[in-house]
């Protein structure tokens, strides 16, 4: 992959694609100075701003080295339609206080008075386009497209890992057609979750839960093959122990699930929990049930690991040379539910060994617990990792190659 030393930026304009898929909120009446952006129907602001941030390190390396910026990113699924609601203007407006330089919107994605904005463009400036989703061209991987972005710039260089696994014109299409590199954040996601599968420090751990086994099917069966255990938490646990004949109660368990559950039993070291907590319902209010064992009753549904089951988790992870986690250990959005999935974050951030992160809702579970700069590396990007640890190629990434 060729990374950001391997481009002459001085001097030269650079189309830059990020990935500031961040969250907004609307507040009708007047918000808050600065970051904040007026619609006909209110403000709107940035609620998190994690993954802005996580790109200025390429950008500001980039204007240190003379160059000029045009930003390309996406906001929502606007379907190829310009949406005001999913314009860019409250990121750039964030953007701008976070880089300490205003940051201007183009008034659209390309054409003639984008091209004149990014030619009127000085050192160091920053130019942001329109939300690259309101061309149709854009997640069609359209040429058109990506000739007109290609035309904005000298160069290119892809800094959106959360958008890699996508084949669209601005992650794909128009690298072809630039000198391109990784940026720095890409990078680093990249040969973490590479190191992670090529040579790890050992024991490598791997600690999967969530939701469904079928989402995350090509996951488990890379980590059953390579990693020395791999902890199962979560709703994950219910559609194995079905397969080994446990009962599982009202638990989250599909038929789908049990099926390919069974496929992977006896496929490499796996372990599942010996104690839940159950609930007689999915709510913070329910009735609370510990369960020394894992054969669910009917009426009940397993919500969380139990507490022997969290600490013996918490253990192998401190003895691990290498831990991924992805996925949590019971319904933590529930404060009743939350303690398995605090045990492991927490073994996690105490670990002396390397300890790596991926998918939305453990990241949320990780800030949440306020551990979030605690680990290793954070994945920002929740679909792309897991499709690298599936073995598939990205084809954003692949592009730079
Ligand atoms: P990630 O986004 O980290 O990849 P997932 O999306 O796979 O994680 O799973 C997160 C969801 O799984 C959470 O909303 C959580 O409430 C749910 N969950 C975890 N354990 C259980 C359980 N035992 N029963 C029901 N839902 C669960
Ligand atoms: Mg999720």
């Amino acid at each position: 992959m060729r990374t950001l030393g391997d481009l002459d930026v001085a001097g030269k304009r650079v189309l830059v694609r990020v990935d500031f898929n961040v969250p907004l909120k609307e507040e009708s009446g007047a918000g808050p100075a600065g970051g904040s952006h007026v619609t006909a129907s209110g403000t709107r602001t940035v609620t998190d701003d994690t993954r802005i941030r996580a790109a200025l390190p390429t950008l500001e390396a980039l204007r240190e080295q003379g160059a000029q910026l045009v930003l390309v990113a996406h906001l929502g699924r606007p379907e190829g339609e310009h949406d005001p609601a999913l314009s860019l203007a409250p990121v750039c407006a964030r953007l701008g206080e976070l880089l300490e330089d205003p940051v201007s919107l183009a008034p659209g994605v390309v054409g003639p008075e984008v091209q004149r904005a990014a030619e009127g463009l000085r050192e160091g400036e920053v130019l942001m386009l329109e939300n690259v989703r309101f061309e149709a061209g854009e997640t069609a991987n359209d040429p058109d497209l990506a000739r007109g972005l290609a035309a904005l710039a000298d160069a290119y260089v892809n800094d959106a890992f959360g958008a890699a696994h996508r084949a669209h014109a601005s992650t794909e299409g128009v690298a072809h057609l630039l000198p391109c590199a990784a940026g720095l954040l890409l990078q680093r996601e990249v040969e973490t979750l590479e190191t992670i599968l090529r040579e790890p420090a050992r024991p490598l751990v791997a600690v999967v839960g969530g939701a469904k086994v079928t989402d995350k099917i090509g996951v488990l069966e890379t980590f059953l093959g390579q990693a020395d255990s791999v902890l199962i938490g979560g709703a994950m646990c219910f559609p194995f122990l079905s397969a080994q004949g446990h009962s599982v109660g009202d638990s989250l368990c599909a038929d789908e699930d049990v099926e390919a559950a069974r496929g992977l039993l006896g496929r490499g070291p796996l372990a599942l929990p010996d104690d839940l907590v159950l609930g007689d319902r999915f709510a913070a209010e329910a009735q609370i049930r510990q369960l020394d064992g894992v054969d669910v009753p009917d009426g009940w549904m397993g919500l969380d690991i139990g507490a022997r089951s969290a600490r013996t988790y918490g253990q192998r992870i401190a003895e691990a040379g290498t831990t991924f986690w992805n996925g949590p250990m019971g319904a933590f959005e529930l404060e009743p539910f939350a303690a398995g999935t605090r045990t492991v974050a927490e073994a996690m951030a105490a670990a002396p060994g390397t300890t790596v992160v991926g998918g939305g809702d453990s990241a949320a579970a990780l800030a949440r617990f306020g551990l979030a700069d605690r680990v290793t590396h954070l994945s920002t990007g929740g679909g792309a990792s897991l499709e690298l640890i599936e073995g598939r190629e990205l084809p954003g990434v692949e592009a730079l190659r």
